[in-house]
């Protein structure tokens, strides 16, 4: 699909500095969802402890209702790999989980993800979760004005692909302001370098790249949302809210500190 330049939305200062208290707020809720993702915990009670969280600071959870999702979160475990419904699943010892979570607040969205293991997990699911955070950071290193976001998309798939990982082609990135998706879409397989859109400030983009530990290839499951992996290997997905500026990348998504994770997530 050929898009102009139109169709992006570049935001003045003003507005990055309001998408970064709907992206704060969205990463606090999710370290409140993510700190309670303990063995003996459901689905729908992290769902409801985030929930609770953003509508008390007077924002609204942006997914509930999206297209008719039903959850504040998307929780997706093991090898579920996205959009994942909150359902009454009881945590287990060994699990990992994918949480998403997104608010509006004042106008704009915020959508912030990352993965978490659940009490003891494997090293094969360790690796897999600090590489796919690796991940991120290279996809967001490469988020620089003049670069393209094809330069981004290779080294985000060379970098995972030397470790082993296959990466998702079929849910990708997106550009995020006043809507939750707006133009461009972010991809990060299969580009050339020197391709795409270039990045200019004022562009405000979600890098979320998907991992796995075998084949990229998905399927959605009979309840129309829950995405999980063909081969049955497991799957993990971080994201930040990026804006694009003349100084380099500024991450609109980061958590108040208070709300860090004990391994500084
Ligand atoms: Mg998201
Ligand atoms: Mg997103």
């Amino acid at each position: 699909m050929v898009l102009l330049r139109e169709q992006i939305r570049y935001k003045s200062r003003r507005e990055i500095e309001k998408m970064r208290l709907a992206g704060r707020l969205a990463a606090n809720a999710l370290r409140v969802a993510a700190r309670a993702a303990k063995p003996g915990v459901s689905l729908l009670e992290l769902d409801k402890l985030a929930e609770t969280f953003i509508r008390k600071q007077g924002a609204v959870p942006n997914f509930k209702g999206y297209h008719g999702f039903p959850g504040t979160l998307c929780t997706s475990v093991n090898d579920r790999v996205v959009h994942g419904i909150p359902t009454d699943y009881v945590l287990r010892d060994g699990d990992i989980i994918s949480i998403d979570c997104g608010c509006k607040l004042d106008g704009y969205h915020g959508d912030t993800c990352l993965s978490v293991g659940v009490g003891q997990i494997s090293e094969e699911a360790q690796r897999l979760l600090q590489t796919a955070q690796l991940a991120m950071y290279v996809g967001i290193e490469h988020c620089r004005t003049g670069n393209r976001l094809g330069d981004m998309a290779t080294a985000v798939q060379e970098f995972a692909e030397a470790r082993g990982y296959g990466i998702v082609r079929d849910y990708i990135g997106h550009g995020i302001g006043k809507e939750l998706h707006e133009d461009p879409q972010v991809v990060y397989a299969d580009q050339r370098p020197g391709t795409g859109f270039r990045m200019e400030p004022g562009m405000t983009i979600t890098i979320e790249p998907i991992l796995t530990t075998g084949s990229h290839r998905c399927l959605v499951e009979a309840d129309g949302w829950t995405v999980r992996t063909r081969d049955g290997g497991l799957s993990a997905q971080f994201e930040h809210d990026i804006a694009i500026t003349k100084d380099g990348p500024d991450i609109l998504s980061l958590p108040d500190p208070e709300f860090e994770l004990e391994d500084g997530l």
